[in-house]
């Protein structure tokens, strides 16, 4: 069976700095921090590599106990955050998601830079959830390679699935299309976060859309 595995932020929707300001509430309420300083690179990066930055940005011991802490403290804050600052879903992606859906012979699951908790709290929140089967997060990988890697050997463990078989990955940076070709995935690439055609063509993407509302034929593309 085909998987398709979605990215989240600038793929599917966009939360107007959702993540930052939580980020910036946790190290002002539950560290201490005065000025948060969150002077780092986001786009297409695993949770686990931005926390453990962010921590070392501000001067906070990078122990167990505050890296579970933050954690803790910024799966609390997000969907605060996420009422209060809106977003939206990205154009034909609910189309895209309910066609897909009709199919049983591919799976569509997230892969994500996001904690696999506050993935789920964004899909939640969007109405996206239940068009998911499985999430994979970044909880445990600094780089989105390795995460690609854990995801390809869980769906071959769990499902005998062969990622050269036909999975996808859809993403909107360049770490999403080095981390779908590391595991000899075919990439499609939407330019609805923050990079434009060129930059996901020259990363290596299979195919390069301004963004999923071609649905019909993204949907052939996806499906054949
Ligand atoms: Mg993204």
């Amino acid at each position: 069976m085909k998987t398709l595995l979605f990215d989240i932020d600038g793929t599917l929707i966009i939360t107007n700095d959702t993540g930052t300001r939580a980020i910036e509430a946790v190290l002002s309420e539950n560290f201490g921090v005065a000025t948060p300083n969150l002077d780092i690179k986001f786009g297409g990066r695993t949770d686990n590599s931005l926390i453990k930055e962010v921590l070392h940005l501000n001067a906070i011991i990078p122990s167990e106990a505050n890296y579970s802490g933050f954690i803790e403290a910024y799966r609390k804050k997000l969907p605060a955050s996420l009422n209060e600052l809106g977003g939206a879903v990205l154009p034909g992606v609910l189309e895209l998601l309910r066609r897909l859906g009709e199919r049983d012979d591919l799976r569509c699951a997230v892969m994500t830079g996001n904690l696999k908790e506050t993935a789920t709290q964004k899909l939640r929140h969007f109405g996206l959830l239940d068009h998911f089967d499985l999430i994979f997060g970044g909880d445990f990988d600094e780089d989105r390679r390795h995460l690609a890697r854990r995801t390809a050997l869980f769906l071959r463990g769990a499902h005998g699935h062969q990622v050269g078989d036909g999975t996808i990955v859809i993403g909107d940076t360049p770490a999403d299309i080095a981390c779908g070709l590391d595991i000899n995935a075919t990439v499609l690439g939407v330019c609805t976060g923050n990079f434009d055609r060129q930059t996901l063509t020259q990363a290596g993407a299979h195919l390069v859309h301004s963004d999923l509302s071609d649905v019909e034929a993204i949907y052939r593309w996806l499906t054949s």
